[in-house]
């Protein structure tokens, strides 16, 4: 594992010109020393005086919102107005997390036992909550919330090519919350690792790659009590039936491919056509795509910014090089902003296209995220063919079926396992209100999204025979 520099400075990958400020690797040692110290503490702290900081930190958060999203667009390059809706869904989170802390962390007592019980949630302890770059507040910022309302401190290791915007964010937490329960470890894989590890970190929420995800499943293989919520990448697939609204299609997968220039665990990165329509739809998708063009982030008009990194943008520029492969549409990687020849990372979509079954499955991307805005389309003669291409990848984050009917809806949804399933939505609408997470490779534990706190804590059983307690008596404790 590479070690991380000491220190580093970004720069904007929307205009390499602008050095952001100089960032330091964080040691993890005294954060965790600090986080032990201050775990029972706070797991003993009442829910409502939890809550009560969270809600003063959330209208905090309210009043630098659009200097947050500001921040992002510039650190990473998402559009502003794509990172002004991820900075509403920050804030929308503390209100739902906290009412789902009083639906799971409330005791159940349970009165069809032998003897008057209570099933407990227990606070677990420091949680280490590791992000990625692309949503750089949004996915960490729900595992942050579920674990602090449940009583565990907090060790937030933000992505390295977003270190601004997480410090910013964590400044309102370690100004609000008490000293220890909260702390900020910046650096790249070898802190990430060193938090994991640690025996005292009790659980671990990780959004980002699968070979990631997997080197801290194999790191702590031993300590089978500590727990490790994995949310991983996808290889997500829209669906169009012959009997589906072409247009609202076409627009959902450009969409769905572009968004975050395709740097979403849930863009459309698949497109599977039944036969009948496909020379229409694909007509439509190429029309609906022209109107993605690279332009600056910061900007109010802007829909595709460029991609975060200048590895992403190498990665991307290798593939388009590639003559093995079948191209619709052939993108480009631009040393240059088109609109004023600013130097970043920018790109425009890219499509392949795999004319029948044996082709689509000897794809080379199935298994593979490039994370950039390229889209596969396939197309199938059946159903049998639809769920043959799209089981043929390990992923099972999101998948979208068009048709205007229920049933074959259901049909194919008996076939498909993905962890969120949409009909007639692009594959990258996944609202804060309903569980987030996938399936097969894609992760575990649903760290992502609505009830994530019901993996926060431990359960306990406690029994009390009655009468064999008094409750007259003193607790010299
Ligand atoms: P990444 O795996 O490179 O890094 C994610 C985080 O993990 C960073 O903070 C990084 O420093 C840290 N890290 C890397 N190796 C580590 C290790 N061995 N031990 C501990 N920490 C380690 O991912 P990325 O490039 O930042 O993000 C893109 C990936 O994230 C894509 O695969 C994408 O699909 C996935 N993602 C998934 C979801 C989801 O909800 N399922 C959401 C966003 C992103």
């Amino acid at each position: 594992m590479p070690a991380t520099p000491t220190s580093w400075t970004n720069h904007s990958p929307g205009d390499l010109r602008i050095a952001l400020p100089n960032v330091h690797a964080t040691p993890p040692g005294p954060a965790i020393e600090a986080a032990t110290r201050a775990a029972l503490g706070w797991a003993r702290t009442p829910l409502t005086e939890r809550a009560a900081l969270l809600r003063a930190i959330r209208d905090e958060l309210q009043t630098i919102a659009s200097e947050l999203a500001s921040t992002i667009s510039l650190e990473m390059g998402k559009p502003l107005t794509e990172a002004r809706g991820e900075l509403t869904a920050v804030i929308a989170k503390f209100d739902l997390t906290l009412s789902d802390a009083d639906r799971h962390l409330a005791s159940e007592s349970v009165t069809d036992g032998p003897h008057p019980s209570e099933r407990r949630q227990l606070a677990r302890g420091p949680a280490a909550v590791i992000g990625p770059f692309n949503f750089p507040l949004h996915l960490a910022n729900g595992a942050i919330l579920a674990h602090l309302a449940a009583g565990n401190p907090v060790l937030f290791k933000p992505s390295p090519v977003t270190p601004v915007v997480a410090a910013r964010y964590a400044e309102v937490f370690l100004r609000h919350l008490p000293p220890g329960v909260f702390g900020l470890v910046q650096g790249g894989a070898a802190e990430g690792q060193t938090l994991c590890t640690d025996p005292r970190v009790r659980a671990i929420c990780f959004t980002g790659s699968v070979a990631a995800g997997r080197a801290i499943s194999r790191a702590i293989a031993d300590d089978y009590t500590k727990n490790l919520a994995l949310e991983l990448g996808g290889k997500n697939a829209l669906i169009v039936c012959p009997d589906a609204d072409l247009a609202a299609a076409a627009q959902a997968a450009a969409d769905g491919l572009c968004l975050t220039a395709g740097q979403r665990c849930n863009a459309t990165t698949r497109i599977i056509l039944h036969r009948e329509i496909s020379a229409a739809f694909i007509e439509q998708f190429l029309t609906a795509l022209a109107a993605w063009s690279p332009a600056d982030p910061l900007l109010e008009s802007t829909k595709l910014g460029p991609l975060a990194t200048a590895a992403a943008h190498d990665r991307y520029a290798a593939t388009l090089q590639r003559d093995d492969l079948p191209w619709l549409l052939r993108g480009t990687a631009l040393a240059t902003r088109p609109t004023d020849g600013a130097p970043g990372h920018y790109v425009t979509p890219s499509v392949l296209l795999w004319e029948n079954l044996a082709a689509g499955l000897s794809s080379p991307f199935t298994h593979e995220e490039l994370f950039a805005p390229l889209v596969e389309i396939f197309i199938a003669s059946n159903d049998a063919e639809i769920l043959a291409l799209h089981n043929a990848t390990p992923y099972g984050l999101t998948a979208s079926i068009y048709t205007r009917s229920r049933a074959h809806f259901e049909s194919l949804a008996a076939g498909i396992t993905v962890g969120n399933l949409y009909a007639n939505l692009p594959t990258t609408f996944s609202p804060s209100a309903l569980p987030f997470g996938g399936l097969a490779l894609s992760g575990n534990g649903k760290p992502g999204g609505r009830h994530f706190i019901r993996f926060t804590t431990d359960e306990q059983s406690v029994q009390i025979p009655a009468g064999s307690l008094s409750t007259s008596g003193v607790c010299n404790a």
